[in-house]
């Protein structure tokens, strides 16, 4: 088990522009504010999606496109930011409903076209928090 104890740092509130890249935004936000461990949330709407899904078996990520010609409701998007590569990572996971409700969810990989989205960073402060290649999951995990 991994557990460490970190203080709040800053907390950032944005809005998002249309028609960006959902994740490549909040890459750019960690990145251009050096923010090494934090918390992510956002709400609000996307054009279209595109999520993972990892497959434990041959522990490859499955990409998934869903376009939609009205925009999906971002009904619960998370995430956490730590070090990967030296450098501010965020690892995210979106829930999208339709009109009707029905929801899909994954792992939220580039492709994601943002309609609006409103989102809030906690930075959390203490010693770095790093991902490395785990062998048995075949991911990159945050190690000693
Ligand atoms: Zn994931």
């Amino acid at each position: 088990m991994y557990l460490k104890q970190f203080e709040h740092g800053r907390t950032f509130i944005s809005k998002l522009n249309y028609n960006t890249d959902l994740l490549e935004e909040l890459n750019r936000i960690c990145q251009d504010e050096n923010i090494k461990a934090g918390a992510i949330s956002v709400i609000g709407a996307v054009s279209s999606l595109k999520l993972g899904f990892y497959d434990q078996i041959t522990k490859e990520y499955i990409h998934t496109t869903y376009a939609y010609d009205e925009p999906m409701e971002i009904v619960s998007c998370i995430g956490n930011i730590s070090l990967k590569d030296g450098k501010p990572f965020c690892h995210v996971h979106l829930t999208a409903a339709d009109r009707k409700g029905r929801c899909i969810g994954g792992h939220l990989v580039n492709g994601t076209a943002i309609f609006a989205a409103e989102v809030v960073i906690q930075e959390l402060l203490g010693e770095d928090l790093i991902r490395k290649n785990d062998e048995q999951t075949g991911l990159s995990l945050w190690k000693e």
